[in-house]
């Protein structure tokens, strides 16, 4: 937090109705939501594109957004699908089969995956962005922010312009790391309730020059070795392969001859220091150098494969989370709880990669069923004027390892840019947005509030 004589000589450049800090699959959609209902929206993006983990992680695929065989998480998300889908850059999720390349060739719960191309997505986020006079901010990162009392009021902003002040009506954050959480003294937690550790950070890359059809082959007769672990064993007694992981997690693209790779794998990193995310960034791109040869020497169609592209930065699965009105626990996701101010749906998995071994956890959802997240999970508790949405909403640790994947983020992104725009138009505090007109509007708008009945239109 600045002191007011400190913010006296910083040039204050503008004031909106609605600020947010953070372009990702929930910055984006918060920030289009809030624009299209006529509040005057600033979006400031620390990268040089939108998409967040999307498009600067290369994160892939969306993961399931589907309860059963209905869609729950709609809205933005959708539109954005329907776009790709023009630029034949999208698998649509109703044609994802669980147990495909496209799912991963992962036999639990990952059916209606959503694979994408990630450049045609920069092009397909920034027309969505342009045409709801959505005001843009690149290459700016939000470094502290301000308050009145117990209310937000406005961020600084520094890049290669220098440091500047916007003061905004309501603000959101949508940085994943609740960065705001911290520069305006909103409790917050960090990793797990033991040791503060957190689950590892990973880089994406993809692998161009493979042949589809002798994977596809090898695994259909190996169906055990789908994510090659006896070729992993066979490597990692030769040195040959990376000590943090026992096997690999490869996704088809929509991109004949490519996979987007989910395996590097660091330990030990606080995603909110630059250190650690430094050592993540060097230790990852070593591991990309070994798993290309692996993939060259071990597994049948992959010999003349190549690193296309790397992610431009390391993904983070988790950092912080703000303590809300209400906290998302286990009990909600897995007895798909719902409630009186929900504001969106999720049924994704509970999916967490251990925080020191190479492990996974995975408890599904109950099969058909989706829970809801309500409103409260957004609101910081004791706080006005801000509202957190993405994967540092108010949640335990089992809980955001479920809600923390793009397609809710979208969602919850929608909702949190929904309820700021209510709020700045009616006048009223962030708490007492009207609900009922909240998820009415959020439904007008394409999204899914309640959990739907497997036979019923959406
Ligand atoms: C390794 C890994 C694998 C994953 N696999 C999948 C998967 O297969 N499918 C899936 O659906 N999800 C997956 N996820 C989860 C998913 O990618 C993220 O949880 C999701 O993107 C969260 O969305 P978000 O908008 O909250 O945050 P992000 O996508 O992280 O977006 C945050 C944005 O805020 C910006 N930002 C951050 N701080 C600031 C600041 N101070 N000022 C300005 N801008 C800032 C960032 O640059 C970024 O653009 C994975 C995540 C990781 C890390």
């Amino acid at each position: 937090m600045t002191n007011v004589t400190e913010q006296l000589v910083v040039p204050h450049y503008d004031s909106y109705d609605v600020i947010v800090a953070g372009g990702g699959p929930a910055g984006l959609a918060a920030a289009i939501s809030s624009a299209r209902l006529g509040a005057r929206t600033l979006l400031i993006e620390k990268n040089g594109c939108l998409g967040g983990m999307a498009t600067s992680g290369l994160v892939h695929p969306f993961m399931p957004s589907y309860a059963g065989e209905q869609p729950i998480n709609k809205g933005i998300f959708w539109e954005i699908i329907s776009r790709l889908q023009k630029h034949n850059a999208v698998v649509h999720p109703d044609l994802t089969k669980m147990g495909t390349g496209y799912t991963g060739f992962v036999v639990w719960p990952h059916a209606h995956v959503t694979p994408f191309d990630a450049e045609i997505l920069k092009w397909v986020i920034q027309d969505l962005i342009e045409e709801s006079n959505v005001e843009v901010l690149l290459h700016s990162l939000v470094v502290d922010a301000t308050k009145e009392g117990t209310k937000a009021t406005g961020v600084y902003v520094e890049g290669k312009s220098g440091r500047m002040y916007f003061k905004g009506k309501v603000l959101i954050d949508a940085t994943g790391d609740g960065d705001l959480a911290k520069f305006l003294g909103i409790p917050y937690k960090l990793g797990n309730d033991v040791d503060g550790s957190m689950q590892p950070a990973t880089i994406f890359f993809r692998l161009a020059g493979i042949d589809r059809k002798k994977i596809d082959a090898y695994i259909a007769e190996n169906p055990e070795e789908r994510h090659f672990k006896s070729f992993a064993a066979k490597a990692a007694k030769e040195g040959k392969f990376i000590p943090s992981k026992h096997d690999v997690l490869f996704f088809y693209t929509p991109r004949e001859g490519e996979m987007a790779i989910n395996t590097t794998r660091v330990h030990g990193i606080n995603g909110t220091d630059v250190f650690d995310l430094t050592k993540a960034e060097f230790e990852s791109r070593k591991q990309i150098k070994i798993l290309l040869e692996f993939f060259r020497t071990y597994v049948p169609g992959c010999e003349h494969a190549y690193v296309s592209s790397t992610a431009p930065e390391v993904g983070i699965r988790e950092s912080r989370r703000i303590v809300g009105e209400y906290t998302l626990t286990k009990e909600d996701v897995l007895e798909v709880h719902q409630f009186e101010d929900n504001i969106a749906q999720c049924a994704y998995m509970i999916d967490i990669h251990d925080r020191k071994s190479t492990k996974l956890f995975y408890t599904p959802v109950p099969e058909g069923h989706s829970y809801g997240v309500p409103y409260r999970c957004l609101i910081p508790k004791g706080f006005d004027g801000i509202l957190f949405a993405g994967r540092c909403i108010s949640a335990t640790q089992e809980a955001q390892g479920s809600v923390r994947v793009m397609p809710p983020a979208f969602s919850l992104g929608q909702a949190a840019g929904t309820a700021a725009a209510l709020s700045v138009l009616y006048s009223t505090t962030l708490r007492d947005v009207d609900i009922p007109h909240l998820q009415e509007t959020l439904v007008t708008n394409g999204q899914v509030i309640h959990e739907p009945k497997q036979n019923q239109e959406v």
